[in-house]
C-alpha cells in the first residue's frame, strides 16, 4: 500500500483541543448505541487495512524507532491483529448482559450487569512500541463502545501519522478516533479537557503527574508505567534456554521494553556457567542496520544518555563489564549490549529502570534470596523464571510481587490476548488486554427489576413489631444450622404486616 509519511509532521495546536472533544462527543452519541456485534464489523475492517499497509507500516515503525523490521512485525503489528481478532471473537459475548444470581432476601427480583462504555477516552502513548501500545487500547476502547482522542508520543511522530492514515482507511465513522500530535504540553491539554476515561502508557513520573490531575476531576484511569524487571536463573533451570532468553528479554529493542529483562539473579551453582554463555552468545549478536540484524539503534539520543548514565555510574562503583564496552566508545545511537555483573545496590543499574540494551547478573544462593531481591524493586510490572521443575517455577511465580510472571521464557503474557496485563506498585494502575481490557472501558452497571409487582415490600416501612421478626430470620438463616421453619414463619409474619 503505497501510503505516504510526509517528513514534516503535523502539531496540533492547543487550542484545537475544545473541538476535538467536541467532535468525539459527536461520534460517541451514535457509537455508543451500536451493538458490539456491529462495532466488531469495523474492527475487521480496521484488521484488514492493517494487513494490507503492512509492509508500509513495518518500514514506518522500524525507520521511526531503530528497531529490526522482524521486530516491528512481531511485537508492534502481530499483537495488534492479535488483538483485533481476538475482540472481533470475543467483545460481543464478554459485553453481553449478565443474569447475576439474587439472594433469597430479594425474592421476586430479577438481577443483571450490563456493560456500558464510558464515553470519551484519551489514550496517551509512549515512543518504545509507538504502534502497539497506541493502537490496542484504541481498539479496545472502541470495541467497548467508546470514541477516542489518541495523543502517540511526540519521540516517534511517523507513527503518529501512520496510524492516523490507518484509521481513516478503515472507514470509521467521523470524528470517532481522532489523532492529536504534540509533546506532553498538549497530552496536558487533553488532560484538562476533562475525557471521561484516560488510559496512559509511559514513565512512571508522567503517570502521576496525570493520576493528580485526573483526581482533580475524578477521571478515572488506568496507568501502564515503567518495569524493572527480574529474571530469576534457579540451579535446575535449562541454561541453554535460559541465556537465549535473556538475551532477546533484555535486548529486544535495545532493551527500550517496559517488560524487558533488567536484572538476573542466577543461583550460585550456575552462576559461573550461565555467565560466561550468556557473554560468548552476546559476541554472537549482529547489530546494526538492515534485516540479518539482531539489534538495531536506540530510538532517541535522550534515552541513551541515560543508558550512558547507569552504566558509567555502575563501572565507576566497581561493577565488572563482562561484555561491551564502556559508554566512551558508543557512537550515536548503535549502543552495543552491555553485561555488568558484581553490580551492588547502590548503583542505578538495580535501582532505576535503566531503559536500555545492557543485563546486571548477580549470584544469589536460593528461592528465597531470589524472590527478596527482585521484589525488593519499587517496581513490579513482570518477571520470569527459569527451571525445570514445574512446581518449583510456580511456586516462585506466586511469590514475585508482579503484574505477570513468565516461567521459561519471558514477555510473551503481553503477546497473549486473552490474559490480563498490567504492573503493581509503581509499575501502575489497572490493566488491560482481554476481558480486564473491555471491562476497563466500560462501567458496570447494575440492574435490578421487581417482578411481583407487590404494594409494599417486607423492609418497606411500617416498621412497627419487624425488629424481632427480623432478627428472628436472620438468626434463622445465617446460623447452623439453618432453620427453614422458624424462616418461613418470621417471614410470612413479615409478609402480612407488609401488605
Ligand atoms: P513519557 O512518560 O515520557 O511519555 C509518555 C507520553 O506522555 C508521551 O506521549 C508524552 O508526550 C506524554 N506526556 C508527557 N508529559 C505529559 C503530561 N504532563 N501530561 C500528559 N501527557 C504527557 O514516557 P516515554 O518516555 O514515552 O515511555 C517510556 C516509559 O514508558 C518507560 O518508563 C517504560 O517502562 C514505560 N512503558 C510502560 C509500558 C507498560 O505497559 N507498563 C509500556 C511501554 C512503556
Amino acid at each position: 500500500m503505497a501510503a505516504t509519511v510526509p517528513k514534516t509532521y503535523p502539531e496540533t495546536p492547543l487550542t484545537a483541543v475544545p473541538e476535538l472533544y467536541r467532535r468525539a462527543r459527536a461520534a460517541f452519541s451514535a457509537w455508543g448505541r451500536t451493538a458490539p456485534m456491529d462495532r466488531a464489523r469495523h474492527l475487521r475492517s480496521l484488521r484488514l487495512a492493517v494487513v494490507e499497509r503492512l509492509d508500509h507500516l513495518a518500514r514506518v515503525i522500524a525507520e521511526a524507532t531503530g528497531k529490526p523490521r522482524v521486530e516491528a512485525l512481531t511485537t508492534e503489528l502481530l499483537p495488534v491483529l492479535d488483538t483485533l481478532v481476538y475482540l472481533e471473537k470475543h467483545a460481543p459475548r464478554v459485553l453481553r448482559r449478565r443474569r447475576m444470581p439474587t439472594p433469597i432476601f430479594l425474592f421476586g427480583k430479577a438481577s443483571y450487569v450490563e456493560y456500558r462504555p464510558r464515553g470519551v477516552v484519551l489514550v496517551i502513548s509512549p515512543w518504545n512500541y509507538p504502534f502497539q501500545l497506541a493502537v490496542v487500547p484504541v481498539v479496545t476502547a472502541l470495541a467497548a463502545g467508546n470514541a477516542v482522542i489518541l495523543k502517540p508520543s511526540e519521540v516517534t511522530p511517523a507513527v503518529g501519522v501512520a496510524m492516523e492514515q490507518l484509521f481513516q482507511a478503515a472507514g470509521l465513522p467521523d470524528g470517532l478516533v481522532q489523532t492529536a500530535h504534540g509533546d506532553g504540553r498538549l497530552g496536558a491539554a487533553l488532560v484538562a479537557g476533562k475525557p471521561d476515561y484516560i488510559f496512559f502508557t509511559g514513565s512512571y513520573r508522567t503517570g502521576t503527574i496525570i493520576q493528580v490531575e485526573a483526581a482533580k476531576h475524578l477521571i478515572p484511569t488506568t496507568l501502564e508505567l515503567s518495569g524493572h524487571d527480574a529474571m530469576i536463573v534457579l540451579d535446575d533451570a535449562p541454561l541453554e534456554r535460559a541465556v537465549h532468553g535473556a538475551l532477546w528479554g533484555g535486548l529486544l529493542n535495545s532493551g527500550q521494553t517496559c517488560v524487558g529483562v533488567e536484572r538476573i539473579y542466577v543461583q550460585r551453582g550456575v552462576y559461573q556457567e550461565f555467565t560466561r554463555r550468556l557473554a560468548e552468545a552476546a559476541a554472537r549478536l549482529r547489530q546494526g542496520g538492515g534485516d540479518e540484524a539482531d539489534l538495531g539503534e536506540m530510538t532517541w539520543a535522550r534515552q541513551v544518555e541515560v543508558v550512558k548514565q547507569h552504566v558509567a555510574d555502575a563501572l565507576s562503583k566497581g561493577a565488572r563489564l563482562v561484555h561491551g564496552r564502556p559508554p566512551e566508545e558508543w557512537r550515536g545511537r548503535t549502543v552495543p549490549p552491555v553485561i555488568l555483573a558484581d553490580v551492588t545496590d547502590e548503583m542505578l543499574v538495580c535501582r532505576e529502570e535503566t531503559f536500555g540494551p545492557v543485563l546486571t547478573v548477580k549470584p544469589v544462593a536460593d528461592e528465597e534470596e531470589a524472590v527478596a531481591l527482585a521484589n525488593a524493586s519499587p517496581y513490579g510490572l513482570s518477571a520470569s523464571v527459569w527451571t525445570t521443575d514445574r512446581r518449583r517455577g510456580e511456586r516462585v511465580a506466586g511469590l514475585l510481587e508482579t503484574g505477570s510472571v513468565v516461567i521459561n521464557d519471558v514477555i510473551v503474557t503481553l503477546a497473549n490476548p486473552h490474559l490480563p496485563f498490567g504492573g503493581v506498585k509503581r509499575s501502575g494502575l489497572g490493566s488491560y488486554h482481554g476481558e480486564a481490557g473491555l471491562k476497563a472501558f466500560s462501567h458496570e452497571k447494575a440492574v435490578m427489576e421487581d417482578r411481583l409487582g407487590r404494594r409494599r415490600e417486607v423492609y418497606w416501612f411500617p416498621y412497627a413489631g419487624k425488629a424481632p421478626l427480623f432478627a428472628r430470620l436472620l438468626r434463622a438463616y445465617f446460623g447452623e444450622p439453618r432453620r427453614w421453619p422458624v424462616f418461613f414463619g418470621a417471614f410470612a409474619q413479615l409478609l402480612r404486616r407488609s401488605r
